[in-house]
């Protein structure tokens, strides 16, 4: 049987491949009945998404991504269910924009000193929205530098590598703190990353008390041991389990969109939580100053 829901997937709103009506199309296509949308730094598929998804019969739930700085390694923070309209959430989020537009701008310049002549014009028009890396990766194949998206990480804008430049982050618990602000549901993406399961041990009861109401434990391409893994710790921590594809379109990770079972009582339990935050006064959030690259 087909899964029913994907709480991971990201559109032309940021770096994904298809537009938010495109996406759902392809869901209710996939037999999803339960999607979200969860761009990065970006809210602004949404409304079209959850326009889509009333015609495809899809519950849709609202989200976002956001990429964290943590010694030795990233952190993602899923939201959910977040009142995207508050202005002072938008405000943040334009700001997160803005220092991925300075980074993309300064990762082409980068480029062209190593001899490879992309423009950052025709990056900034790839980019529908909030501007990634894997734009710039389709500006280097576009002229011919590289055969795939994969190619152009591997050689040139993976971390390390030549032409990458590393961008303004908030910390996990900043990034926790800014979607609970916004009466969202913080929930840990993909934590099978640098610097281990142990360190995520530690961080867990901190990012809690900051708001974290869940962990991507049904993620992608992990396996069924590294998803009992990450089970024991959610239960343990009494964090709602949840997952999904990570679908950006063709080529840039391998799960398809639907392609991994999550069960809809992870669903539930996030409403549930929603259910109790909305309507009430959000605590406030401000960022952390100076906001500059690291
Ligand atoms: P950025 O947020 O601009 O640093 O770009 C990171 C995004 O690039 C991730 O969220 C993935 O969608 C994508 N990405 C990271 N590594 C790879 C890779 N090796 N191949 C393809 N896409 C990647
Ligand atoms: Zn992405
Ligand atoms: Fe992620
Ligand atoms: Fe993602």
């Amino acid at each position: 049987m087909a899964n029913i829901v994907d709480l991971h997937t990201h559109s032309t709103a940021s770096d994904g491949i298809y537009s938010p009506t495109e996406l759902l199309r392809l869901a209710a296509e996939a037999g999803l009945k339960v999607q979200a949308l969860t761009d990065h730094d970006s809210t602004d598929g949404l409304d079209e998404a959850a326009q889509a998804a009333k015609v495809h019969d899809i519950d849709f739930i609202p989200g976002i991504e956001i990429n964290t700085d943590v010694k030795g390694g990233e952190v993602h923070v899923l939201g959910y269910f977040i009142e995207y309209q508050r202005a002072e959430f938008q405000s943040i989020l334009q700001v997160l924009r803005d220092a991925r537009v300075r980074r993309g701008q300064r990762m082409v310049e980068r480029l062209n000193e190593q001899g490879l002549h992309i423009k950052w014009e025709r990056v900034r028009e790839i980019a529908h929205g909030s501007v990634g890396r894997p734009h710039v990766a389709e500006a280097l194949m576009e002229a011919g530098y590289v055969k795939s998206i994969e190619e152009a990480f591997d050689k040139y804008i993976g971390a390390g590598r030549p032409g990458y430049v590393p961008r303004y982050k908030l910390a996990p618990q900043d990034a926790v703190r800014l979607i609970a602000s916004a009466n969202g549901l913080p929930v840990m993406a993909h934590p099978i990353t640098l610097p281990g399961l142990e360190e995520l041990r530690k961080w867990l009861p901190g990012l809690r008390d900051s708001g974290l109401v869940g962990l991507e434990v049904y993620y992608g391409h992990y396996t069924p041991e590294q998803v009992q893994e990450l089970l024991t710790i959610a239960n343990e921590y009494q964090l709602i389990p949840t997952g999904g594809s990570d679908y950006h379109g063709p080529g840039i990770h391998p799960t398809p969109l639907g392609g991994r079972y999550v069960p809809y009582e992870s669903v539930e339990r996030l409403k549930a939580v929603a259910a109790q935050h909305h309507g009430k006064t959000p605590p406030t959030f401000e960022l952390p100053t100076p906001v500059q690259e690291k």
